[in-house]
Parts: structure tokens; sequence; C-alpha cells
């Protein structure tokens, strides 16, 4: 604690994991995106035949299930990327506000946050 910087491993293993998170996050969000396009498809078909509304309604919900996911993911992967832009101008893991590293376990939750812990919750 009270470091000012972090060493170059350090930030190289910063930047491993967070390329690891987003190709599971990318992935995720394929899947889900092919799933939900997949219910799409078989639900304009089966809609003509099908008189199972409550199977309809079901994949409704698994479909905008889907989609939420499609979307929170992608707002993920703008934060990971960020963080990314972040370890090349040497901004990533320090804070904006008394200038010192931040904690690695909350830098694994959010990688792209700029402010420390004490600093967060004392605003
Ligand atoms: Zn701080």
């Amino acid at each position: 604690m009270g470091k000012n910087n972090w060493t170059k491993k350090e930030l190289k293993e910063f930047k491993d994991y967070i390329l690891n998170k987003r190709k599971t996050v990318i992935d995720e969000m394929e899947d889900a995106k092919q799933r939900a396009d997949e219910m799409l498809k078989n639900d304009t078909t089966n809609a003509i035949y099908s008189s199972h509304m409550a199977d309809a309604g079901s994949d409704l919900v698994e479909m905008e299930k889907a989609y939420y996911f499609v979307q929170r993911d992608s707002k993920f992967l703008k934060y990971l990327n960020r963080a990314l832009d972040m370890i090349d101008e040497g901004t990533f893991g320090i804070c904006l506000s008394c200038k010192k590293v931040i904690d690695k376990e909350r830098l694994m939750e959010v990688p792209h946050t700029t402010s420390c812990f004490s600093c967060k919750s004392s605003r």
C-alpha cells in the first residue's frame, strides 16, 4: 500500500488478465446474440403454426434475456477497452484524487476505475 505506480511486470499481469476477460466476454456475447437471433427466427416461423401461447411467451422472455446480456456485455467490453487504453497511457490503476495505486482486488472487479476505495467512499 502507499505505492505511487505499478511495475512493468504488474501492468503486464493486468493486461493479460483484461485481455483474457475480454475474450470471454466476446465469446459470451457472440453466444447470446446467436441464441437470440435463432429464437427470433424460430419465433416468426413458429408463430404461424403454433397455438402454444405460453411457449411463445417464455421464448420471448429468453430472447429478451439474451439481448440484455449482449447489451450488458458490450458495456463491459467498452470498460475493458478503456482499461487497456489506460494501461498504454500509464493512467491505469492510479487514483485520480490521491495519485496512489488502487487496490488490486478492486481493479480486478472494475479495471477501468479511476478512484481508490477510500477516495470513492469519502466522496
Ligand atoms: Zn484515492
